[in-house]
């Protein structure tokens, strides 16, 4: 058959625009991917034990955007699921993002409900406040709060994921690290909180499911003989690779995860665990079937252990959010400009940009409606 689109990478973003083609436009679309596996970093598939996970690290699904939730529900049901974590602070387990709860557990009765008092007075109920803004406030017991969670949440937990001090980062990260106002223990907030039911895998096959699509794995795109032939090629891979680095290559954080499976039922209490202390190594840790609901006599946990990106060595996760990779970023921008008649870059990867699974969707949503229909 002749493709008149090449999409590398069967991820969210990939599979999005690959199925809007298809289906919109009914064009035969050509899927590429490096991988043995469709569903990108989202790829989760049963393990010796029976359990589901996530072989890229726990992925929780939430969006506040009905196209998204509208989009992903033709292809797959849903189990509701709201995601908690507990961190282990000053040796206690505390709500995380921090809450009432959390403030009465790590101070006396006394100093706790003056600190409440004052933040409700500040901000109100049930609403989650950036620390930054606490951090900035005028108030002596909010301010003394927000900087407590600072140095023994934020700071420690930052440094371990990505060994830099805060101020290295973009200041749009510290923004984004909410406390909560009142006792609500959610993680996420969002209209929609749920799980496929079977999972993410499934869901991919029913995006891909298609007659227009065919989907070619263990296929790089270096292994692509004629790009030329396809009226459009959509790129979702790293821009620095597609261009043989050269400018030099965009950084990224990495992560060794670490399955571990014990012979009982639950191990923890809730979804994830914070270990934000540098007297562990590891950063999270995660037990699949609270996010499954799975029946099963043993579980399976996920350790998460922060490290440096080596392309040699392991593969690129979080795009490091600083100036200087900015301005790098702006030369392969550049570079993909000259050429977007033929190429775009859409994704994680090519748009070197941290996106949650709901915006990698409308990412590839929006990119179908713009420059494709
Ligand atoms: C540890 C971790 C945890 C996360 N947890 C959550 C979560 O809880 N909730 C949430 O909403 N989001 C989460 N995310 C984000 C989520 O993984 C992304 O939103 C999603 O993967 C983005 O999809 P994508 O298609 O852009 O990229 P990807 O999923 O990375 O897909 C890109 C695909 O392109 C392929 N590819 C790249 N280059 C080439 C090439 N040259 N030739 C062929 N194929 C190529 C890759 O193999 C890959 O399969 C998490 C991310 C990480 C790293």
């Amino acid at each position: 058959m002749k493709y008149n689109y090449l999409i590398v990478g069967a991820g969210f973003t990939g599979a999005v625009i690959a199925r809007e083609i298809a289906e919109k436009c009914n064009q035969p679309v050509l899927v590429i991917d490096r991988r043995n596996h469709i569903s990108g970093n989202a790829f989760d598939h049963n393990d010796n034990s029976g359990i589901l996970i996530h072989e890229y690290g726990p992925h929780i699904f939430h969006t506040n955007a009905p196209q998204v939730w509208n989009f992903l529900s033709k292809f797959t049901e849903w189990i509701p699921y709201e995601h908690r974590v507990l961190g282990q602070v000053d040796k206690k387990l505390i709500p995380i993002p921090f809450n009432f709860t959390s403030i009465e557990t790590l101070f006396s009765t006394k100093e706790a409900t003056i600190i409440k008092k004052h933040l409700l007075e500040e901000h109100g109920n049930n609403v989650k406040v950036p620390i930054l803004n606490l951090m900035e406030s005028k108030n002596r017991f909010v301010k003394e709060l927000a900087d407590y969670i600072y140095k023994n949440v934020f700071y420690n937990y930052t440094k371990k994921m990505w060994d830099l001090e805060p101020q290295e980062l973009d200041p749009q990260v510290l923004s984004r690290v909410p406390i909560q106002i009142g006792y609500d223990d959610r993680y996420f907030n969002d209209k929609h909180q749920a799980m496929p039911k079977e999972g993410y895998t499934k869901m991919f096959q029913q995006i891909l499911n298609h007659p227009n699509i065919e989907v070619k794995l263990s296929t790089q795109f270096k292994d692509v003989s004629n790009p030329n032939e396809f009226k459009k090629i959509i790129y979702t891979g790293p821009i620095d690779e597609f261009f043989d680095y050269r400018h030099g290559e965009l950084p990224y954080r990495s992560i060794q995860f670490e399955f571990i499976t014990h012979d009982t039922e639950y191990k923890q209490k809730v979804g994830t665990m914070n270990f934000p202390g540098f007297e562990f190594k590891h950063t999270r840790m995660t037990e699949f079937k609270h996010l499954t609901f799975q029946k099963n006599p043993k579980t399976t946990l996920c350790r998460e252990y922060p490290e440096a990106y080596n392309s040699k060595k392991n593969l690129p996760y979080y795009p490091i959010p600083t100036q200087e990779n900015k301005v790098l970023l702006q030369k392969y921008r550049a570079e993909a400009e000259k050429i977007k008649e033929r190429i775009a870059f859409v994704g994680r990867l090519a748009d070197y940009q941290y996106f949650n699974m709901d915006q990698a969707v409308a990412r590839g949503l929006q990119f179908f409606q713009k420059e494709i229909l």
